[in-house]
């Protein structure tokens, strides 16, 4: 079943948090801040709406976060 919010799913809140994480450190879109499950769908969804997500500010608060942008801007750069 295909979710009509045509948001990218994911089955766990594991793959949505990785997949949130990711999307910051590639600056992919709009800038989602955390995860929800889909009442249609029951999969999980990136939203930009709300809280910051825990992990999300746990690496943003301890630099993590800075330092995974500044590996991927690396790489985009040299490799
Ligand atoms: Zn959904």
């Amino acid at each position: 079943m295909t979710c009509s919010t045509k948001k990218n799913e994911y089955d766990t809140i594991e793959a949505a948090e990785v997949a949130l994480i990711d999307t910051r450190i590639r600056f992919l879109g709009n800038a989602a801040v955390n995860v929800y499950q889909c009442e249609i769908c029951g999969l999980w969804h990136l939203t930009s709406r709300g809280v910051v997500n825990v992990k999300l500010q746990e690496m943003i608060d301890s630099g993590a976060l800075e330092e995974e942008i500044k590996k991927f801007e690396w790489r985009e750069r040299y490799t």
